[in-house]
Formats: structure tokens, C-alpha cells, sequence
């Protein structure tokens, strides 16, 4: 291969992520152009609490500085190109990113607030079967503003986003697979600087990732939800290739040693399965697995999709299965999933357009 006399290379400056840096970040930044800290802090609180479209929109900083920014920073890491509402008045977003790919971001109405699930990854390596993400293999990472813009833009559409106050990482992707990145949007969303979001209202859902799980809990408060699905390591390994990795004992250990502030508990899915995994059995082995740890349980009634081997059980075997559990002192909720008429629910998210189908 020829290479290029360092002379000739050509240099493409890459436009800075603003919305990707963390409070020091931009202090670095203002520093670095010699202008005062507080310009930072002036561009963050734009950015990310008047939500600003364009740096024109900038008004109190001087105008070489939005000019000096337009040169140097991009602004919109994502494009809305779609949204639709389920009659349930959940909202599915679909977003293209700047090299063409796309992905999704689903808005849930609860009583008080709503909740945003956003997306980590483009596609998703780990291949559980049950999933549409999964099915659709890892395209890429996103980067820290893109994740953060999920946000940003959802409340720029929101007629009240100051409502938007709980964010869930369930979306498109194994957020843990994104570690860096994650814990950086995570930064941003929770720090006062940032977009202030509260830590008791983030909670990040993984397949279970152990080793990053431990790392998780060390580097941030956040709650933590984990995607078991099974109370056998064959039925589990056979759903959720990651098992084979970090079998069920590995990954109990790991949720043991979790550090949960004051009256915070792990979350743990469980996907129902039409005979797969729904038994009463199933139950009470599930409740053995579960005894002494923190757990509260939400069982997800299975969200088939056209290709799917699988099947949600019926009503009575759901009651009867959340019945076992609660006899066994659990906590367990059934999730209905929102937003299934517009395949906006849980492992049915694609990040494509209806008219390309999934
Ligand atoms: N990768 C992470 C987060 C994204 S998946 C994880 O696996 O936890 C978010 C949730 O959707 C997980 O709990 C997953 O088990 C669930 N899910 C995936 N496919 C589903 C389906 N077809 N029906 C119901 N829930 C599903
Ligand atoms: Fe990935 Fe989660 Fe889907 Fe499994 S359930 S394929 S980890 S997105």
C-alpha cells in the first residue's frame, strides 16, 4: 500500500462534540480559547437546559463566540426523521444519525411524568433470540452526545419537557457493551451542569455483563435493572448466548455485591415465554435465586415479532407464575408494554423505518 509523504496528508479537523463533554471538558475547552469559565458554563446550560437548536440562538454569548463555536463545534447529532403515537400515547422516535444509520428512542406516558428509553448501541452483538435489536447484529457504538441527544431532542418536541424526568438505557443496544460512553452520557444527564437529572430516576438495563456491572456500580449511582429471563442456566444460555459467559450464579454474585443506596432495590426482568420458561417451577426456582437479594421482579409478557419462534404464555399461566412469586415474598409487577401497536415495546425496537419493514 502506498502511503502518503506526511506533507500531503490531509487533515480533517473533526468537529467537537459539544454535547458530549462533561462539565471539565468544557472547562478545558473555554481555557484552551482563552475565554472564561464561565462562557462554559453559559454554552452548557444552552445546550442542555434551553435546549438551543442552532448557536445563533445563543443570544447572551458575544457573537465571535458563536461564530468561533460554528466553526469548531457540531450542534445536532441526530435527525428526527419520524415519529409515531401509539394510541396508548406512547412515542416512538426514529433518528438518523450523521453517517446514515439509524435508531430508535421510545417516550412512555406514565400517571406524573414521563419516561424516556433511549438507545445505546446501533444493533446489538449479544444475539438473544427473543429480540429484534439482537436479531439485527452490532452495527456500532453511540458516541456520548449521541446518546445525550436522544434526550435533548425529545424534550425539544415535548410541549412540556420539564416533564420528562425518568430515562431508562432499555432501548436499542447492551449499554454495558458501551462502557466508556455510557457512563459518560450518564455523567452529563445526572450532572447539575448537565441536564440534572435526578440519579434515583436513571436506571440502565443489561443482559449481564459482569465484569462491567462491577465497574458500573463503583463508577456511578445509578439504579440497575438486569435482563435474567431464566432460573436455569440451560434454558438462560440457550435465550441469552451472554449466559454462556457469565452463568446465573456469576451474575447473582455480582448483583450481591452491587452497592444499592438506602432502600433501592435491583430490578430483574423476566421475559414469559409460552413453555419455555413460565412454568410454576420455573417460578419457584426463581424465588430460591432470588432470596436475599434486593430484588423486586417485573415480568414482561414476551412482545412477538414476524420471524419469532416464540409465543407470550397465556393470562392465566402469567397470573399464575406472578402468583408463585409474590407467595415466595417477591416483589414481582407484570409490565404490559406500551407502544406494542406501533412496535415501540421492549426487544421491539429496530431502527427502521416502517416502509423498510423490520
Ligand atoms: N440490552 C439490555 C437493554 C436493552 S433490551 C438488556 O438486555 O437488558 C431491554 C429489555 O427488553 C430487556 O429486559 C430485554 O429482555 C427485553 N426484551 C427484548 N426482547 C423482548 C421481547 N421480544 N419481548 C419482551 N421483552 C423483550
Ligand atoms: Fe441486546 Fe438486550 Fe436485545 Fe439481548 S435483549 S439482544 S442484550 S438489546
Amino acid at each position: 500500500m502506498k502511503t502518503r509523504p506526511l506533507s500531503q496528508t490531509v487533515r480533517v479537523k473533526m468537529p467537537i462534540d459539544l454535547k458530549g463533554f462533561d462539565s471539565l471538558e468544557m472547562e478545558h475547552w473555554t481555557r484552551q480559547h482563552g475565554l472564561p469559565a464561565y462562557r462554559g458554563r453559559q454554552i452548557h446550560s444552552w445546550l442542555f437546559r434551553r435546549l438551543a437548536g442552532s448557536f445563533e440562538d445563543m443570544s447572551d454569548l458575544p457573537k465571535s463566540l458563536r461564530t468561533l463555536l460554528a466553526c469548531e463545534a457540531t450542534l445536532n447529532h441526530l435527525h428526527l426523521i419520524d415519529s409515531v403515537s401509539s394510541e396508548d400515547g406512547t412515542r416512538k422516535y426514529l433518528f438518523k444519525l450523521v453517517d446514515g444509520m439509524t435508531i430508535e428512542a421510545v417516550l412512555i406516558p406514565e400517571r406524573d411524568h414521563w419516561t424516556l428509553c433511549v438507545s445505546s448501541q446501533v444493533g446489538c452483538a449479544m444475539g438473544c433470540r427473543f429480540c429484534l435489536t439482537g436479531r439485527q447484529g452490532f452495527k456500532r457504538n453511540l458516541s456520548p452526545a449521541e446518546i445525550v441527544d436522544q434526550v435533548i431532542q425529545v424534550r425539544r418536541s415535548m410541549e412540556t419537557p420539564e416533564r420528562l424526568t425518568n430515562i431508562v438505557l432499555m432501548g436499542m443496544g447492551e449499554p454495558l457493551a458501551n462502557y466508556e460512553n455510557v457512563v459518560k452520557a450518564l455523567r452529563i444527564l445526572v450532572s447539575e451542569t448537565g441536564m440534572n437529572f435526578s440519579h434515583r430516576k436513571i436506571t440502565l438495563s443489561t443482559s449481564g455483563l459482569v465484569p462491567e456491572m462491577i465497574r458500573l456500580g463503583n463508577d456511578i449511582t445509578v439504579n440497575l435493572a438486569v435482563s435474567l429471563n431464566a432460573s436455569d442456566n440451560e434454558t438462560r444460555s440457550n435465550l441469552m448466548p451472554i449466559n454462556r459467559r457469565y452463568p446465573i450464579e456469576k451474575l447473582l454474585d455480582a448483583c450481591r455485591v452491587f452497592p444499592l443506596p438506602n432502600r433501592r432495590m435491583i430490578t430483574f426482568e423476566y421475559i414469559l415465554i409460552d413453555d419455555i420458561n413460565d412454568g410454576t417451577e420455573d417460578a419457584r426456582h426463581l424465588s430460591k435465586l432470588l432470596a436475599g437479594l434486593r430484588a423486586k421482579v417485573n415480568l414482561i409478557p414476551l412482545n412477538p415479532h414476524q420471524g419469532s419462534p416464540f409465543s407470550p404464555p397465556p393470562m392465566d399461566r402469567i397470573l399464575a407464575f406472578q402468583e408463585t412469586l409474590i407467595d415466595h415474598h417477591l416483589t414481582a409487577i407484570i409490565r404490559k408494554s406500551k407502544g406494542q401497536d406501533i412496535l415501540a415495546a421492549c426487544g421491539q425496537l429496530s431502527g427502521k423505518h416502517p416502509a423498510e419493514g423490520a
